[in-house]
């Protein structure tokens, strides 16, 4: 086993950049003296996640910081998004978004979610996964309320091809078609417009359904598609790194991500209640995880729920948390990277393009900044710099990078 000096901790605090609320972010009102401690040990700088003003997904950045430049292998929504349900996608598969929806016989579209329906989507979905059209297996998977997923694997696929979803209601079914000229794009088009009358037959006669309509509900008696996307050919982590990497993640999309990428993501749930997280014990894990693996992630969701909700005391309240659990980390040998997958400020409600704050400790060339926020990172020996290059500066630290020449 190496030494605990080649250990490195990469902690993503989601959202938790910001901009001033009455002159202040949530980070410099924040109580942490954990995390000012860790300042005054280490190297700040800010990050711009993908690029200054670019306004990262949570998807993007992580690939970014893994790593992974997104314009190269971000492919789209269908697939992050099957993914983040927990779908086993594989690299060729063609993924879409998906809506349950009801519709005429004639399909025509009278409501594009189904009455918002929020019981039974499992029971519906029993009927329509795993099906196989002209030789192409088809996954389908239920995520929250209306919205679902979509997979195609098998040979000659593409995903160039347009939406069935009319994004208007009183509309008809639009019919998928091919984006280019090629076999591969109409051999999917012609599976999606199969599929999609399908689904009706399929749905229409479902128990749930018939229940639904006597209750005066509609009923989710058909499956229209968008936003197709090619699921990336990705190397994996170790591929790319010749190290072996471990993720802490309770965010499906953030664990999906890792498991693509042939991390070890088990299913750890560190949840005390709908929004809170045990982070104490996720930072134990994450230690513990460092005895058989060389470099562990961490996603720590805490800021992002006040941060969508514009409630500044609560985002502070996040952080004060944050630092608490932080506490063991003091003494940490290794090369620790404290950063955000993007800001989400008070004022927007939403990610920003802000770049966020980043603290690296270990061997580091130690700057004279003792506090960490967006502005004290801003002043730091890292100066600027941006997602994908957090990998590269880490591992040369931790003593793994060769040297290029002679
Ligand atoms: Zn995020």
């Amino acid at each position: 086993m190496s030494d605990i000096k080649n250990k490195i901790l990469v902690l993503i605090c989601d959202g938790m950049g910001d901009r001033l609320t009455n002159g202040y972010t949530p980070l410099e009102k924040a109580y942490k003296p954990n995390l000012d401690f860790l300042a005054s040990q280490g190297v700040l700088g800010i990050m711009d996640p993908i690029a200054p003003g670019i306004k990262p997904g949570s998807d993007t950045s992580h690939l970014a910081i893994l790593g992974y430049d997104p314009y190269k292998y971000y492919t789209g929504r269908g697939p992050f998004e099957a993914i983040g349900i927990g779908m086993e996608v594989k690299g060729g598969d063609i993924a879409f978004r998906c809506n349950f929806a009801t519709s005429t016989p004639e399909l025509i579209i009278k409501d594009r979610r189904a009455g918002r329906i929020s019981e039974g989507t499992s029971l519906l979905t029993e009927t329509i996964n795993n099906l196989e059209i002209d030789n192409i297996k088809i996954m389908f998977k239920e995520s929250v309320e209306h919205r679902a997923a979509l997979v195609l694997r098998g040979e000659g696929l593409s995903p160039f091809i347009s939406d069935t979803d009319p994004h208007l209601e009183d509309s008809s079914v639009l019919e998928a078609k091919p984006l280019d000229n090629s076999l591969e794009s109409l051999k999917t088009a012609n599976i999606i417009n199969k599929f999609t009358r399908l689904s009706y037959q399929l749905l229409s006669k479902h128990p749930v359904n018939k229940v639904r309509q006597q209750k005066g509900e509609n009923p989710a008696n058909i499956i229209l598609v968008r936003g197709a996307g090619l699921v990336p050919y990705l190397p994996s982590f170790e591929e790319k790194y010749h190290l072996q990497g471990a993720f802490i993640a309770e965010v499906g999309l953030i664990k999906g991500i890792a498991r693509l990428l042939s991390m070890h993501a088990p299913d750890f749930t560190f949840a005390t209640g709908s929004y809170d997280t045990d982070m104490k014990q996720m930072i134990l894990t994450s230690l513990n995880l460092l005895e058989k693996y060389p470099i562990v992630f961490v996603n720590i969701k805490t800021c992002d729920l006040p941060s969508h909700d514009r409630n500044f005391e609560m985002k502070v309240r996040a952080i004060e948390r944050i630092d608490e659990a932080l506490a063991p980390l003091k003494d940490f040998k290794g090369t620790l990277a404290i950063t955000a997958d993007h800001s989400s400020p008070i004022s927007v409600g939403d990610h920003s393009a802000d770049p966020v704050p980043l603290l690296i400790l270990g061997d580091v060339r130690k700057d004279k900044v003792n506090s960490f926020s967006e502005r004290d990172a801003a002043q730091g020996g890292l100066n600027r710099i941006k997602g994908v290059d957090l990998m590269p500066i880490i591992l040369d630290l931790a003593g793994y990078s060769e040297k290029f020449g002679a």
